[in-house]
């Protein structure tokens, strides 16, 4: 049989390899002078323009975040239902609530019109995903929150480099969190970095991360312990050098499989949108499970469903909502391999199978 395709793979090489072990030698491994640098060079390469505080994961970034934007109990946050569940979890750890609004089925990110329906009274805020690096319709959504009174956060988990109508993914919310978790775009082995928009946001996100000090022993506030390693800040730092040429095969690998897939339906991208593939994900509508059991056994392909069951019912939240597109999109999403280590001979391989697979009807 042929080589497996693995629906994700980390890259370390080894200029990873050797500035973990520069860091190593210099016998000051917790959060020190390679995470100042990282998230000074993360904001320059991305171009967001504002302060990036780096911390140990993406979720504890949107934690912190929601915290340090006065996000509390008793208030509630619209997130889709249609994400990784660190999206809703990281809302109901602050004690608000994440409400739970539709998509629009063409780029599987929240539609402005199911979240203006969502809200109330008590909503604070947006955070919309930017779903397998295609940039949420921010322009919708921010003259939502601007009618409304809102802010505006940013799930920047799987977007590294995303853009809608040139705005970098990362520079339109009070704060946006990219995870640095080893199957995103880039990695650190595990962490996330926050972009913040104003100085008092930022400045209580650094409280947060470090026990409330910003001084040693002079705690302002209750925190967490929430800080990066240098060693992890070592490895972002050369996987910044890396993620640009990493995305540009991202994105002509995609257009490869966008031009020859036949019989399922490839991903979208909205006017002005620069997508990133994060994952390369299409609909079947007949039987998603079956290919995919299919593309495993019979052709050696990996492939990933997110999400299989939306978070609205998930056993923390079930929320009594109804949510069409997300059912559907839960039913029908299929994600594809498109990670830069695809070669030329495994997206002709992955073409052949889905093509085969989708006309004989499975
Ligand atoms: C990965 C991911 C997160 C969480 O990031 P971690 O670094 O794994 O904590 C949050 N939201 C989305 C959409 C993700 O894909």
């Amino acid at each position: 049989m042929n080589e497996f395709i693995p629906p994700a793979k980390p890259l370390i090489g080894d200029e990873e390899r050797a500035a973990v072990d520069r860091v190593m030698r210099s016998g000051m491994i917790a959060q020190g002078p390679e995470v100042a640098a990282f998230e000074q060079e993360f904001a320059d390469h991305f171009g967001l323009g504002r302060s990036c505080i780096a911390v140990n994961s993406g979720t504890s970034g949107l934690h912190l975040g929601l915290l340090s934007s006065g996000i509390k109990a008793g208030d509630e946050v619209i997130v889709p239902s249609f994400t990784f569940a660190a999206t809703a979890n990281s809302v109901a750890l602050t004690g608000a609530t994440p409400i739970f609004a539709d998509i629009d089925p063409a780029t599987f990110c929240l539609d402005p019109a199911s979240v203006a329906a969502a809200i109330t009274p008590r909503t604070k805020a947006i955070m919309p995903v930017h779903l397998y690096g295609h940039p949420a319709d921010m322009t919708g959504l921010q003259a939502l929150a601007d009618q409304h009174g809102l802010m505006l956060f940013e799930d920047a988990a799987q977007a590294h480099g995303a853009s809608l109508h040139g705005t970098p993914v990362g520079a339109f919310g009070t704060f946006a969190m990219f995870s640095l978790y080893p199957t995103k775009n880039m990695t650190s082995g595990e962490g996330g970095m926050v972009s913040v928009a104003n100085d008092e946001v930022a400045r209580l996100l650094r409280l947060y991360r470090n026990q409330g000090m910003q001084r040693q022993y002079e705690n302002e506030v209750v925190g967490f312990n929430n800080r990066m390693t240098d060693i992890h800040a070592a490895i972002g730092r050369v996987q910044l050098t890396k993620v640009g040429g990493w995305t540009t095969q991202r994105q002509s690998n995609a257009a490869f499989l966008t031009a020859n897939l036949e019989g399922v339906t490839p991903p979208q991208v909205a006017e002005g949108a620069t997508h990133v593939y994060h994952q390369y994900t299409v609909r079947v509508p007949d039987d998603r499970d079956g290919l995919a059991a299919a593309l495993k056994d019979e052709y050696n392909i990996g492939s990933g469903m997110f999400y299989p069951i939306p978070n609205h019912r998930l056993a923390p939240f079930q929320a009594d909502v109804d949510l069409p597109q997300t059912e559907r999109a839960a039913r029908e999403c299929l994600s594809l391999p498109v990670h830069p280590s695809v070669d030329q001979e495994g997206l002709e391989r992955i073409v052949e199978a889905v093509n085969k697979l989708a006309s004989a009807g499975v």
